[in-house]
């Protein structure tokens, strides 16, 4: 079969400035031509797509994501999502323009991976953290979530051999993220029926690490839970302290893992990891990925010191897309993003989760070239071709429109980017599902 994109502005996934009045042409599964004319005459190419003006660029490839398969959830190992969401989670994506996504929650099995691919036009791939400890880690710390069963005890050399692209997410555990975000606002829920925020796990945690009996006390009081629980209180954060410990372990073992088979690794990036991010970055060069890098760090010019200091050792600079456009809830700014990328300190972009609202990549890039931070074709390369070159197996073949590569395609609004108006995966177009988040 053969396809014909007439009429759009073509972006070409490389860094190539942008060329309007091009017509890209699909033979089955494949980019066959590039047409720098409008339309070609007589072409028996069916069926036509009148890109009207709009972009054409290559499908999207997310390269750090989380909650696309029926495995555990998030590095810690929480429960499966329930199938909508996952289902959501991956139309969100489409909608968005990502036809290639790596779901880094790091149990998921491939197997897991198949089956989302089954049942959704998105190519889902896994990393893998099957390690000895980060198993031992997810099922028999301090803090069991549940999730990682039998059938996920899988090596990493399994995972690998079976398909798996990259080693990761590694190292969330390791800074205080968790124990703010999950781990004391679980526990107390679990135990007290009570919730508290992510700021006050965190003011909790604070007065604890000063061993300020007194101060924790007086929160747990304010919470409704009782000065009578601060020494239960000190034994959890106790808990969290040992948590944290073996998760540094586990992410030793990552690291080393990612030396011995030589393979990408992708690492959680925050103020608390970037020691270690340095660290690995020093031996294993560009297959380190520092992923998210304007995660937790709301001071620009302390961002742009640590990406640098990070390509210095050779380490690929992830930015996450966040949610500065939308929820807030993990970007109150773009401030740190848009410097990050005017600084040109940026090699990749991914959505991560953002508690499952993130925005699209496409209109943080759109954004940042409104705000002249970067041009628009050098934005829609670190999402395409830069991914798929920096884990070779996720996306061989795609992140660029060149004869040859796979025809995952986008086609957007005229002169907006981010407004996907059609996507085609392997060559065929694919339905858009409705937009109702
Ligand atoms: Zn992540």
């Amino acid at each position: 079969m053969r396809t014909l994109i007439t009429n759009g502005t073509l972006i070409d996934g490389l860094g190539n400035p942008p060329r309007e009045n091009v017509t890209v042409a699909i033979e089955d599964h494949l980019i066959s031509e590039v047409i720098h004319r409008r339309a070609p005459y007589y072409d028996r190419g069916a069926p036509v797509i009148d890109a009207r003006g709009g972009f054409v660029l290559p499908g999207l490839v997310n390269h750090h994501v989380h909650g696309l398969t029926r495995g555990p959830l998030m590095i810690v190992g929480e429960p499966p999502l329930p199938d909508a969401r996952v289902k959501a989670n991956l139309d969100r994506l489409l909608t968005q323009g990502v036809t290639t996504a790596l779901n880094v929650d790091g149990f998921a099995t491939v197997e897991e991976a198949v089956a989302s691919s089954r049942f959704h036009p998105v190519t889902v791939k896994v990393s893998t953290l099957h390690t000895p400890t980060h198993l031992r880690w997810a099922t028999e710390g301090p803090f069991p979530f549940g999730g990682v069963r039998e059938r996920h005890r899988w090596t990493v050399e399994k995972m690998l051999e079976r398909g798996a692209p990259a080693i990761g997410e590694a190292g969330p555990g390791v800074d205080a993220h968790w124990p703010d975000y999950t781990l004391i606002p679980e526990a107390l829920a679990g135990r007290y029926g009570v919730r508290v925020t992510v700021e006050q796990a965190r003011e909790l945690r604070f007065a604890a690490e000063k061993a300020d009996r007194g101060r924790v006390g007086a929160l747990l009081e304010e919470h409704g839970i009782g000065r009578g629980e601060t020494d239960a209180f000190f034994e959890l954060h106790e808990a969290t302290l040992e948590w944290r410990r073996l998760a540094r372990e586990s992410l030793e073992e990552a690291v080393a893992a990612a030396k011995g088979f030589s393979e990408p690794l992708i690492l959680h990036h925050t103020p608390g990891t970037f020691e270690v991010v340095a660290q690995a970055a020093e031996e294993l060069g560009e297959r380190v990925i520092a992923g998210h890098s304007n995660f937790q760090i709301w001071d620009p010019d302390e961002a742009s010191r640590r990406a640098k200091e990070l390509r210095r050792r050779g380490a690929l600079v992830d930015i996450m897309s966040g949610d500065a456009f939308s929820t807030c809830e993990f970007h109150p700014t773009p401030d740190v993003t848009f410097r990050l990328l005017s600084d040109g300190l940026v090699d990749l972009i991914s959505t991560d989760y953002a508690g499952g609202f993130w925005d699209p990549m496409l209109l943080v890039v759109e954004k940042a070239h409104e705000a002249g931070a970067i041009t628009l074709e050098e934005g829609v390369r670190l999402a395409t071709s830069a991914p798929a070159d920096a884990v070779p197996r996720l996306a061989p073949d795609r992140g660029r429109i060149v004869p040859g590569a796979v025809a995952d395609v986008v086609v957007t609004q005229p002169g907006r980017l981010s407004g996907v108006r059609a996507v085609f995966v392997s060559g065929r177009r694919v339905e858009l599902p409705e937009r109702d988040w």
